[in-house]
Parts: structure tokens; C-alpha cells; sequence
């Protein structure tokens, strides 16, 4: 038996931390890794702002050393807080923990190869099983030499499966599937009591509907079963744009009201931007001979709204996609001569930010501060929150860096049994402030911005939910969930009532 310091779990911040001992077998003491490399590793997130050092890490090799960590844990008279860690594109320090535990590393483990199969009985036929430490961008490659795909992407390929599944996963392909979380048949998860679990929506739902959104409360997903669907070769992939809002936002809920994908007349992916008149304008996508007239259109406009779509196609259906592309764009409101189209392969264009992840790196700006804010807005207030914030709070500001996405989605693609509360509309939109933050002084006028738009939110009365958020109160937590508060505190209980998962969230604590 090896002894390991750990701090006596959670007393009030007020009261000075305790110290205790307690004993833990050699087997998984190898695996807890103290390592001056590794702690400063799992201290940090995207986010960059938040940062804590855990106790350890702990390396698994296998589910079942995650399985005994989690029984260790719950073994103990004070059990010690697990943070399972995906590649931590968390941006409030989601996937972190403190001295009172340990952070889980879920992407080192030698997960199986992921298995592609048919078995005729999924809805689709087919399906893909992942780890849940493994990289969507993994399960792309997997999928794609069986002329197979996911069928609903997130906007990077480089988040775990477990990651993406544990908050939603959205993207402009969720209009039509739903987000991620929608698009799963199976779990098998390690839940908080230490349980391996096998589980769907005919079997163990309760805890299957819980993990989806979950927020990695309730267990740690080790497998998930993903439909797949035929995948296509080529994508058209257009940007249109509008100086008026108005306008930008009727096409974007007209393109998804056609919400069946085997309706010809259907987009594939329907998202959205702001080009703002501050730096830096991103306009990688355009050709270099537009930038100067693109680049005079937003500065008169101050705003220019970027309608985002795409249209697969197959190589022998090149002749028709040429007319659907046409025929989907028709009585679109753009600025008539502001239509751009590439096209690419389907990889190229799922894995897209790819590209721009590098020259970000390369120019040293993507481990720096992102101060985030991601919103769900109620799609009757959309043009009031384009005025309050878009117009009044953002332009009007002028603190510049990162992008701005704005794209409606459909609420019928979701399962009200999963964990994430949605606005109480049939259409809402995702709005994403994904900001840069190049200088600390920055970062702080970015956060007091982000409070200023909830602010005007609260205000105004738009019922707004927040994505991927963080740093909040118990009382405000509660207030996130609103009526779906005590569905989530109850399966708490019932599946990790030691309140051992993910503490990075700051949903739950421990009590003494
Ligand atoms: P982590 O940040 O490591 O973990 C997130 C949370 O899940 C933590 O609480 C962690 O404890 C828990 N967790 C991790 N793994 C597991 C597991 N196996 N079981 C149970 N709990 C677990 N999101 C979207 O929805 N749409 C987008 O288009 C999108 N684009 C993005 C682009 C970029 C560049 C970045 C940085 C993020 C983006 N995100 C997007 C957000 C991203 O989906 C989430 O941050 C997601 O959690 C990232 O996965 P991860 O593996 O890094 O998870």
C-alpha cells in the first residue's frame, strides 16, 4: 500500500484545509501521476482563466481502472472528487478539480479501435462504437473508409466524444438531427457509485437520458453508440450576406423549416455570423479579390450578417447539385453580388476550423484567454437581442477579438428526458461570443461585456439559457435548470450521491 496526501474534502472556504492520509493500492498508485509536466497540463482549459491543480492525475489503462477509482473513492469515510478531462475545451475549468481530488485523463487510455457495424436495427442501420475519450475527428476516420458518417457534427472535430456528449454538442447539422446528445443509441458509463452500466433509452434510461447533457455529474462515458448514415463526397458550401437583420434571420428560419433530410430542397448545415467593423476581420473563406469590396461593405454597415449553408453532394450527382444549390437559394434575401460558394471535400468541410486551429497556433493565439459566453435565445427575441446586444452592447463597445456565430435551430430534434434545459420555444438560436483575449486587461473588459449582456437579457425579459457555462452559484444553477432542477438533483443522488464527478462544474458540493 503506497500513502497519498489528499486534502480532506470540501469545509467552507473560510476554514483552513485539512490534511489527511489515506491508503490506496500499488495498482492504482501507479496510475496517479504527480508528474511536474502533467499537473500544470490538467490546471489549465481553452479557457485559460480558470486554473487549479488537482491532488494527481490519473492515467488509466483500462474501464476498469477508472472503475476501481471511482470504488476506491466511494470506499472512503471522505471520498475525494474526480474530474473526468477530454481534451478540456472547457472554458470555465469545467474539466479541472483542486487539492480535495484528482483529475481523470480520459484520452490516454489505449481505447479499442472504434467498431463500425450494421446490424439492420438501428434506426439507421448502422452505427459506430467510440470510446469516450476518444476525438470525434477519430470516429470521422473510422467511419468514413465504410462510406459512413456521424450524422450531426459540432463545429471542431478535436473534442471527445464523452466532452461534446456531456454538454450537447450543437451545430449547424442540429436543425435536422438534433445536437450530438440526440444522436446516440448506447452509453456504457461508470457511474458515480462506482457501476458499470450499460445503457439506452429502452434500458437504464433514466440514467442514459441523465449522461446526455449531464454535464459529467452522474457517471463517466466510457462507449457511446453512434448512428451513422451515408456519407457524401463533395459539399457546396455557400456564404451569403445581408446588412439587415431582419431579413438574415427570415432566410435562416425559412432554410430550417425543411427539417426532413431526405427532402431534396433541404440544407445540410445552416449557421451564421457577424462580420463586425473591428479587427480582426476573419476573411479567410473569400477570395482575395473580394476582400477590399467586403472589407468597405462592413465598414459602412458597421454589422454585416453571414448567412452560412451547405449542400452535399455525391460525385455522379454532380449534374443536379448544381440546380439544388439554385433552387435553395432562391428568394433568399442576400445582397445580391455578396454570394460566395466553395467546394469541398466532406472532410474538409467537417473538420474546417482545422485549418484556422493552425494559423491561430502559429501566430500564438489560441492558448490565450477565451472568454466566452454561449447563449440559447428564444427565437421570438432574436431581433430584440440583435438590438440590445449585437448593435447596442458589442458594436458600440468596440473590444475586439474572436467571432461571433448566430444560427436558429429546431427544439423538436431534442428529447426533453436528456439533461440540458433549452429555451421553451420551437425555434431558438445558438449565440456564441467566442472571444480571443490577447492581455489580462482584456479579458476583464470581455467578462464585465458578458455580464452586461445578461443584464440587458434579465431586463428585457428574454429567457435566455446559457451553454457551456460556468463559475455560478448553487442558487443560480438552480435557477438554470429552472423546473428540470429537481430531475437533475435527484439523479445526482441516485447515481453519484457522494457527489464525486466533475466538481469543476460547481453544480453540486460535498458536504462533511
Ligand atoms: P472537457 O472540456 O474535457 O470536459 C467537459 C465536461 O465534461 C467536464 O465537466 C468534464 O468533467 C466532463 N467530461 C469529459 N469527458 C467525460 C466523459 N467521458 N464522461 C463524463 N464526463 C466527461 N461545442 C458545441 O456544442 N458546438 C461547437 O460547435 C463547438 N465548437 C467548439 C470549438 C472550439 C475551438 C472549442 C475549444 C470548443 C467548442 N465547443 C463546441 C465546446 C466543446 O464541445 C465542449 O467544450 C466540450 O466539452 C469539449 O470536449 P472535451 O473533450 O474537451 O471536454
Amino acid at each position: 500500500m503506497v500513502v497519498l496526501l489528499l486534502s480532506c474534502n470540501v469545509l467552507t472556504q473560510e476554514q483552513p484545509r485539512l490534511w489527511s492520509a489515506f491508503q490506496v493500492s500499488k495498482e492504482l498508485a501507479s496510475k496517479l501521476s504527480r508528474n511536474p509536466q502533467t499537473l500544470p497540463l490538467a490546471s489549465t482549459d481553452y479557457g485559460n482563466i480558470v486554473h487549479k491543480t488537482p491532488v494527481a492525475v490519473f492515467e488509466p489503462s483500462s474501464v476498469g481502472d477508472i472503475l476501481a477509482l471511482i470504488s476506491f473513492s466511494n470506499s472512503l469515510p471522505t471520498p475525494f472528487t474526480i474530474a473526468p478531462r477530454g481534451k478540456a475545451h472547457s472554458v470555465h475549468g469545467q474539466a479541472m478539480n483542486n487539492l480535495s481530488g484528482v483529475v481523470l485523463n480520459m484520452t490516454n487510455l489505449h481505447w479499442p479501435e472504434i467498431v463500425v457495424a450494421c446490424d439492420g436495427k438501428s434506426p439507421l442501420g448502422c452505427y459506430a462504437d467510440a470510446g469516450g475519450g476518444q476525438l470525434w475527428y477519430d470516429v470521422l476516420h473510422a467511419t468514413l473508409p465504410h462510406g459512413l458518417t456521424p450524422l450531426s457534427w459540432t463545429d471542431y472535430m478535436y473534442a471527445t466524444v464523452g466532452g461534446t456528449l456531456s454538454n450537447a454538442g450543437m451545430g449547424g447539422m442540429s436543425f435536422l438531427f438534433g445536437p450530438q446528445i440526440s444522436n446516440v443509441l448506447e452509453l456504457d458509463v461508470v457511474t458515480g457509485k462506482g457501476d458499470l452500466v450499460s445503457c439506452s433509452g429502452e434500458k437504464e434510461s433514466e440514467l442514459f437520458y441523465g449522461v446526455l447533457g449531464g454535464l459529467g455529474q452522474f457517471g463517466v462515458i466510457t462507449r457511446a453508440r453512434i448512428p451513422l448514415g451515408p456519407a457524401p463526397n463533395r459539399v457546396k458550401w455557400l456564404r451569403l450576406l445581408y446588412n439587415n437583420f431582419t431579413a438574415f434571420s427570415r432566410d435562416q428560419e425559412h432554410l430550417i423549416s425543411f427539417s426532413e433530410s431526405n427532402d431534396k430542397t433541404t440544407a445540410d448545415y445552416v449557421e451564421g455570423m457577424l462580420l463586425l467593423n473591428q479587427p480582426p476581420l476573419d476573411l479567410f473563406f473569400f477570395p482575395p479579390s473580394d476582400h477590399q469590396r467586403i472589407t468597405s461593405l462592413v465598414t459602412q454597415n458597421g454589422i454585416i450578417y453571414l448567412l452560412e449553408l451547405a449542400k452535399y453532394y455525391d460525385n455522379n450527382s454532380e449534374a443536379l447539385i448544381k440546380k439544388e444549390v439554385t433552387d435553395l437559394v432562391k428568394g433568399l434575401s442576400f445582397l445580391p453580388t455578396f454570394v460566395f460558394e466553395k467546394d469541398v471535400s466532406y472532410e474538409e468541410f467537417v473538420n474546417r476550423v482545422y485549418p484556422l486551429e493552425m494559423i491561430l497556433r502559429s501566430e500564438g493565439l489560441w492558448e490565450v484567454p477565451h472568454p466566452w459566453l454561449n447563449l440559447w435565445v428564444p427565437r421570438s427575441r432574436i431581433s430584440d437581442f440583435n438590438e440590445g446586444v449585437f448593435r447596442d452592447i458589442i458594436l458600440k463597445q468596440n473590444i475586439t477579438g474572436g467571432g461571433f456565430l448566430v444560427y436558429p435551430t429546431n427544439r423538436n430534434k431534442w428529447d426533453d428526458r436528456m439533461s440540458p434545459v433549452t429555451p421553451d420555444e420551437d425555434v431558438f438560436y445558438v449565440v456564441d461570443f467566442l472571444r480571443t483575449a490577447t492581455r489580462f486587461d482584456v479579458v476583464e473588459k470581455f467578462q464585465a461585456q458578458n455580464k452586461e449582456i445578461l443584464q440587458f437579457c434579465r431586463k428585457a425579459g428574454i429567457k435566455i439559457r446559457e451553454y457551456l457555462t460556468g463559475n455560478k452559484t448553487q442558487q443560480q444553477w438552480v435557477e438554470h435548470f429552472g423546473p428540470k432542477w429537481k430531475l437533475f438533483a435527484d439523479r445526482k443522488a441516485q447515481f453519484d450521491p457522494k457527489r464525486i464527478l466533475s466538481p469543476g462544474q460547481g453544480i453540486f458540493h460535498q458536504t462533511m
